[in-house]
């Protein structure tokens, strides 16, 4: 058993021993605040109990190291800009039969295709899901201790064509490097502009295989001429997006349509057994 599970700093009676200012002081510079919060009454568990003074070391630690991670995680779930309720345990596999559980599953939980910069691609018509399953995909990486970023594709590409007028281009995709995924949700909405197009470009370029996409699309690769324009251009896009790629292809009726006519159906046949 880990020392701080043994000594969760109990709601004692006792009369704590304040943590000495001194002490207080050193724990700040050092920025360990839960040591900071937790020494007077584990010091007091302590002194009472008679622990030998590793165990009280240990504690100490082990309590400032599990709410470091607690903290880096939460950051990590603000700054990925998810909606909180995409997640794999509300998405329903058996409205997508083309798409593989155990694939997506694989994806979730083992992390070593991000190591590679394997991206994923989400095809299919509006409404079938692909932002829910890729937001999911995203919170399970999270969870995993992995950084990602969900952005719409276009207001990414507004902000790199906004980098580069002001020569800054490449510090901006180097901020992006630390996401481990970098979720692009609606590629064929992006503008036809060639200079929004060429920004995309050297995106998918800087990051290939070193850092992941994921990327959703209503349109088939057929037809992204239209985002990228230059047929030289659009050609080495599709390549480096899927030398290393997991494809889902989602095309199945709007789960939203499908949602919405299951709950018309009921009262409609009440309607009409009544008239
Ligand atoms: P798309 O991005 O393909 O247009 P969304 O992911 O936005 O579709 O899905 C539309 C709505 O339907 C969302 O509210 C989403 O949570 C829900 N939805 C879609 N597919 C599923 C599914 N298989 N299981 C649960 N909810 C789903
Ligand atoms: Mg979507």
């Amino acid at each position: 058993m880990s020392a701080a599970s043994m000594t969760t700093p109990a709601a004692t009676t006792t009369t704590l021993a304040p943590t000495s200012a001194r002490l207080g002081a050193m724990l700040t510079d050092l920025r360990m605040p839960t040591i900071k919060r937790l020494a007077g009454s584990l010091c007091a568990q302590s002194d009472m109990e008679g622990w030998p003074a590793h165990r009280l070391l240990e504690a100490l630690l082990e309590h400032e190291i599990n709410e470091r991670e607690s903290r880096r995680l939460d950051r990590h779930r603000a700054e990925a800009n998810l909606s909180p309720d995409k997640r794999l345990s509300s998405f329903d596999f058996s409205a997508v039969p083309s798409v593989s559980k155990a694939q997506v599953m694989a994806l979730a939980e083992g992390t070593q295709w991000l190591e590679r910069g394997a991206n994923v691609l989400l095809f299919g018509p509006p409404g079938v899901g692909k932002s829910h399953l890729v937001s999911a995909l995203g919170h399970a990486l999270i969870d995993a201790g992995r950084r990602v970023l969900f952005t719409r594709c276009s207001d990414l590409v507004q902000r790199l064509q906004a980098a580069r007028r002001d020569l800054r281009l490449p510090q901006e995709l180097a901020k992006l490097d630390r996401f481990d995924l970098l979720i692009l949700d609606d590629l064929s909405y992006v503008r036809r502009d060639q200079s929004e197009t060429s920004v995309l470009f050297e995106l998918i370029s800087e990051r290939y295989e070193r850092k992941s996409l994921a990327i959703t699309a209503n349109t088939p690769f057929s037809q992204w001429g239209e985002v990228f324009v230059e047929p030289a251009m659009t050609l080495a896009a599709v390549d480096r997006l899927v030398h290393h790629s997991t494809i889902l292809e989602m095309n199945v009726e709007s789960y939203r349509r499908r949602a919405a006519q299951q709950g018309i159906a009921p009262a409609s046949r009440k309607a009409r057994s009544t008239s």
